[in-house]
């Protein structure tokens, strides 16, 4: 598979302090990497990186060959879902999945709301098109915020931490959406706390720490056998027994 996503030797400073330091990873099309690490170990601000919302200090990103801060058209390319959903709430569900493709896509109105349905469908939100923002459950609005990046035919999807801020039961209802992206083959970064997810999801793990990458792995040696000491450390913080032990 031909390389989609490529980040050479990033630096991210914020005034004096370097939260990327020399990161260089590769992601194929149709890949889904997973990328863990500690709280305030520079997973959002990577992600923010590769989606062209930060300047950065050092390196480069290329996606499919093109430098995204000189490429100009890297928008289209990489769609990104965050904790917070940013529904507009005075806009029904449709209008906000509609808004982009049609403002600034400028993409034929019928169509696109076509598309909308058909993908609300898939997500099980059918018949919430004219519903608000505020008439939806945490786990919905995230649902439609996930249509409103797929509409957009990003070819690399970022997903910060989605669920989040969503109660237990409405984390399983996200998180089989975004498997069933990967069944289809859609090439995605996902930054997560759910471990189990992480695992079942994953092609590629990639743990940072302190500005670095620090391990890289297949789910199954990651989960089970990681090469670093700080790996296994990090796992340990996830399971019951090491809070009672
Ligand atoms: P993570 O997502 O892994 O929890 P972040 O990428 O959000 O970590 O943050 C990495 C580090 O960068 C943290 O120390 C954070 O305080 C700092 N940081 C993030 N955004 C900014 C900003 N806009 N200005 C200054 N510091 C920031
Ligand atoms: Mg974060």
């Amino acid at each position: 598979m031909p390389e989609l996503l490529k980040v050479n030797n990033l630096i991210k400073r914020f005034g004096d302090s370097t939260v990327l330091d020399d990161i260089s990873l590769t992601v194929k099309k149709g890949e889904v990497v997973v990328i863990l690490g500690p709280s305030g170990c520079g997973k959002s601000t990577l992600l923010r990186c590769i989606n062209a919302l930060e300047d950065i200090q050092g390196g480069e990103i290329l996606i499919d060959g093109e430098n995204i801060l000189t490429g100009g058209k890297h928008n289209s390319k990489v769609g990104m879902v965050f904790q917070s959903y940013d529904l507009f709430p005075h806009l029904t569900v449709l209008d906000n999945i509609t808004l982009a493709p049609c403002k600034v896509q400028k993409r034929d109105k019928a169509q696109v709301r076509d598309e909308a349905r058909e993908l609300l469908k898939r997500v099980g939100l059918f018949d919430k098109e004219k519903s608000y923002p505020r008439e939806l459950s945490g786990g919905q609005k995230q649902r439609a915020a996930i249509v409103r990046s797929l509409i957009m035919h990003p070819e690399l999807l970022l997903f910060d931490e989605v669920t989040a801020a969503l109660d237990p039961e409405m984390v399983r209802e996200v998180l089989e959406v975004i498997l069933d992206l990967a069944k289809q083959g859609k090439t995605m970064m996902i930054v997560t706390h759910e471990m189990q997810f992480a695992r079942a999801i994953a092609d590629r793990v990639i743990m940072i720490d302190g500005g670095k990458i620090i391990e890289e792995n297949p789910p199954e040696r990651f989960f089970t056998n990681p090469d670093t000491e700080r790996a296994r450390q990090f796992l340990n913080t996830f399971t019951y027994e090491s809070v009672r032990a």
